[in-house]
């Protein structure tokens, strides 16, 4: 990330950001409840830059926290944006399923997405608030693995190093660009990497 908007997200998370029990960020005033529009075009800028060689015809994300960022970068590019569901419709025929654990919410639920929206030969950028144990990462590539298309990249806000989601992601050749790793939240104080 360029210096300066790296500088503003890390200033924004220690100003704003509140430490949870169990490793959990809150940053709820700028990006998980109230938004910031600003930050978050600065932000998709610089998945801009780090994806410049990378073709996507598709960015894909997770309801509900993914949507604004992966809105405001497909915005900026002028590409679809597709978000997988947490719940399935009753409506939606055509369907692809995965599970997906969540620690924050300690559950395991489905995630869902059309066919119609996820199609073979798609080139998928998938972009989420946060990575942490790469659960819903993993769940995505399932996805879109069922659907015959393929993931190009994954980015993410915020990556808390220390629940390896990342190292798994990397290990398996994805290119993984997160804007602000945080290495530990041990006692409540956040350490950037
Ligand atoms: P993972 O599946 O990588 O374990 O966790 C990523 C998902 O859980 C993200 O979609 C995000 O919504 C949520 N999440 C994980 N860690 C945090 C956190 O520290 N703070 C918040 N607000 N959400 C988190």
């Amino acid at each position: 990330m360029s210096n300066a908007s790296f500088e503003l997200l890390k200033q924004r998370i220690l100003r704003d950001g509140k430490c949870l029990e169990g490793g959990i960020l809150k940053v709820d005033s700028f990006i998980n409840h109230q938004l910031d529009p600003e930050l978050l075009e600065q932000m998709s800028v610089e998945f801009i830059r780090r994806f410049a060689k990378v073709k996507f015809n598709k960015i894909l994300t997770i309801e509900a926290s993914g949507i604004a960022p992966a809105i405001m970068l497909g915005f900026l590019l002028h590409l679809p944006v597709v978000f997988a569901k947490k719940k399935k419709p009753s409506t939606m025929d055509h369907m692809l399923t995965t599970q997906v654990f969540s620690f924050t919410k300690n559950r395991t639920y489905d995630v869902c997405c059309s066919r119609d929206f996820l199609c073979p030969g798609d080139k998928v950028l998938f972009i989420d608030d946060f990575l942490a144990n790469g659960n819903a990462a993993k769940g995505i590539i399932d996805l879109v693995q069922q659907a015959g298309a393929e993931v190009v990249g994954m980015g993410f806000l915020i990556e808390k190093s220390f629940q390896h989601g990342g190292d798994y992601l990397r290990a398996q050749g994805i290119q993984v660009e997160s804007l602000a790793v945080i290495k530990s939240l041990n006692n409540c104080t956040i350490e950037f990497a």
